[in-house]
Order: C-alpha cells, then sequence, then structure tokens
C-alpha cells in the first residue's frame, strides 16, 4: 500500500524556529525539537500529575507521563504506516501535556476560572507557553525555541481572538485550514491512549467491571473474540488482551481510513493539506463505537463518586492556592513573586499550572494549615 510521503512534513522545509539557530548535521529539525522536549523540566514534572486517579493513589496508575508515552508510541506507529513524520509526529505526541496542571481536567477548570477576569487558562494553550516561554534551559532564548509545525502541532484548539495575539502559530484558527497530518495524528493518538488506558485503570481500581463494559461494542466485540480464542484465560490476561486488540483496530483503522482521504482529496503536499479539512480521521463505523466508549468513561469513570470527591478536593487546592497568591504574593518563590510584580495573575496561574500534585497539595497545607489530600 502507498504512504503518504508527498504530503508529510519535511525538516529541511520547517518554516523554522523564532529564534534563527545554527544547528550541525546529524540531527534533523524535529528530531532536535523531540529531543529538546524529553530534556526539559515541564516533561519531567508529568511523572508527578494526574492523568485521571491521583499520583500517588498507586504505583500502577498511569500519570501524564505515561500517558504521552503511550500517545508518542501509537502516533509514531501510524505516522510510519503513512510515510508522515515520525519525529514531529513524535515530537507533538510528548509535548502535547506539558501546560497540563496537578489534578487533571479539576485543576484546569479550578486554574481556568480563577482566570476568567485576565484572559482565563487553558492547559493546551499553556503547554505552547511550555516550550515558548516558560521553560529556561538556553542562553540565547526564553523556552525551547522549537520548529513552527511542532509548535502548531501542540496548540491544538484555540478561540480565534487569542489565535490572533499569538502570531503564524495561531493564524490557522483566524483564517481557517488544518495543521499538518502528523499534528492531526498525534491529536487521534491522544483519543486512542486515554479512552483504552483508562478502561484498564478503571477496571485495575474497581471503579468498572467487565460486566459493565458487554454493552460497550468496541469493547464486547474484542472480549468475545479473545474468550473464543482463549477459553478459560485468568482475568487480568483476558482484560489485556482485550485492550491490546481494540488498540490493534483503533490504529488500523485510522491508517486505512486517513490514507483514504488524503488520496481522495488530492491533496499531495503539506500546502495542499493545510487548505483541506481535517484528513486523518476515523471511519465513521469506528467513530461510533469510539464515541460510545469515551462516553461511557465519562459516565461511569471519570464522573464516578470516588473520583469526584478527589477532584472536588482538588479544586479547592488549586483555587485556594490561586486566592492566597493574589492576596499575599509575598508567598511566592522570589522568581515567581518578580514575575507576578511584571505580569500579575498570569505569572501566578504559570507557577500554580508547574506544579505536581503532591507539591500543590503541599504548598496549600504549609499556607492553610488544612490538608485536603493524601500525598
Ligand atoms: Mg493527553
Amino acid at each position: 500500500m502507498s504512504g503518504l510521503s508527498s504530503c508529510a512534513a519535511q525538516p529541511a522545509l520547517s518554516r523554522g524556529r523564532r529564534h534563527p539557530e545554527v544547528t550541525g548535521p546529524g540531527r534533523s529539525e524535529f528530531q532536535r525539537d523531540r529531543d529538546r522536549i524529553v530534556h526539559c523540566t515541564a516533561f519531567r514534572r508529568l511523572e508527578y500529575k494526574t492523568q485521571v486517579f491521583i499520583n500517588h493513589e498507586g504505583d500502577l496508575f498511569r500519570t501524564r507521563l505515561t500517558h504521552s508515552i503511550e500517545v508518542a508510541q501509537i502516533a509514531r506507529t501510524i505516522a510510519r504506516a503513512l510515510q508522515l513524520d515520525e519525529d514531529l509526529t513524535e515530537a507533538v505526541a510528548l509535548a502535547h501535556d506539558l501546560g497540563h496542571t496537578p489534578f487533571g481536567h479539576a485543576g484546569q477548570d479550578a486554574l481556568a476560572q480563577a482566570m476568567q477576569p485576565w484572559g482565563g487558562f487553558e492547559h493546551n494553550l499553556q503547554s505552547l507557553r511550555v516550550v515558548d516561554e516558560l521553560e529556561q534551559r538556553y542562553a540565547a532564548f526564553d523556552g525551547l525555541n522549537l520548529s513552527f509545525e511542532t509548535r502548531e502541532g501542540i496548540l491544538k484548539r484555540c478561540p480565534a481572538a487569542v489565535a490572533a495575539q499569538l502570531g503564524e502559530v495561531g493564524e490557522r484558527f483566524v483564517r481557517g485550514g488544518s495543521p499538518c497530518l502528523e499534528a492531526q495524528i498525534a491529536n487521534l493518538a491522544d483519543e486512542i491512549a486515554y479512552s483504552n488506558h483508562d478502561v484498564d485503570d478503571g477496571l485495575r481500581a474497581g471503579l468498572i467491571s467487565l460486566d459493565d463494559l458487554l454493552p460497550i461494542e468496541l469493547f464486547a466485540r474484542h472480549c468475545r473474540q479473545v474468550d473464543i480464542a482463549h477459553p478459560g484465560l485468568s482475568e487480568r490476561r483476558r482484560i489485556h488482551e482485550t485492550i491490546r486488540r481494540m488498540i490493534n483496530q483503533l490504529i488500523v483503522d485510522l491508517i486505512a481510513e486517513t490514507r483514504r482521504r488524503v488520496l481522495q482529496s488530492g491533496a499531495d503536499s503539506l500546502t495542499a493539506v493545510r487548505h483541506c479539512g481535517p484528513l486523518a480521521a476515523f471511519s465513521p463505523a469506528i467513530r461510533r463505537e469510539l464515541t460510545l466508549l469515551k462516553q461511557f468513561l465519562l459516565e461511569r469513570l471519570y464522573r464516578h463518586e470516588r473520583v469526584e470527591a478527589v477532584m472536588r478536593a482538588a479544586r479547592d487546592v488549586v483555587s485556594e492556592l490561586f486566592d492566597l497568591y493574589r492576596a499575599q504574593p509575598a508567598h511566592l518563590p522570589e522568581e515567581h513573586h518578580e514575575r507576578a510584580q511584571r505580569l500579575g495573575e498570569r505569572a501566578i496561574a504559570d507557577y500554580i499550572a508547574g506544579m505536581t500534585d503532591r507539591f500543590a497539595i503541599r504548598a496549600h497545607q504549609q499556607l492553610t494549615g488544612r490538608r485536603l489530600l493524601d500525598v
């Protein structure tokens, strides 16, 4: 089967970095981006940030770091099959959650609410802020100075009014158009990764059961096939084997449907891809099944009372921290205090967003004398 190499982003034709750099031979520009992401501080912090289960609830649950690694693995597989640029796909996948707050979506919601009068807060936009401004590793510039294509992939959604202030990386949200296929693939790989590993983690935590999942056709079909091929399998292997097959089907479907759509569109270059609507996609039947699985996870796992109780406390930690630092900026570490004097509330949001779960819990306890969550 033919690949889509004519539509791939080419490192030598990159729209470049914000601060021009002279780079040596040996690695492509997108490989450099990927390597800069792996070495940055925000990447290591992902190890101690919540995916669904708060970091210290168990050693085997996904964290934002293992989630990002799984997304990168799935994205690379798809990119290779389609002959797209694997390094760029991997860079976008590894960076996609760098701006996530502690405590997953609960932290994001609390910070978004607190920041509403000052331009809001959105973790996706924050990921771009991390790589553009917040990392401090290079002598000559703030941030990681990544290539345009990686930055554009990280910014997967953005309100037009905000995008208008971001320069060329925000252009497509103002004028319309799509990012490179590598970014589109990384985005869908995220969906494949979390829909599957959250099933695994939810079962492991005992919040959902195999029986609960049987009305979900995507899961049930593969579970039936596993039972036929391997009767009498232990429950743990039965779950893993089912999830393994689900991931595989989603990947195979995405590869085939994306190839079909690109060929049908007639796009034969990155420029042409940019002028089309989204070309990376699941087939309609698989999209419907995946949506039902995601709906199940939303209702039965993410809104489970045990998850909600922790997340309510997490929201309080984040919003109380914000109010405390705002009322008494002297409590901020010196560097962040200095930034708050220049940038106001945005500096407080940057500081809180960068915290790991346990750092936020401890900071809150130190300032309030109350411990809302166990560390
Ligand atoms: Mg993600």
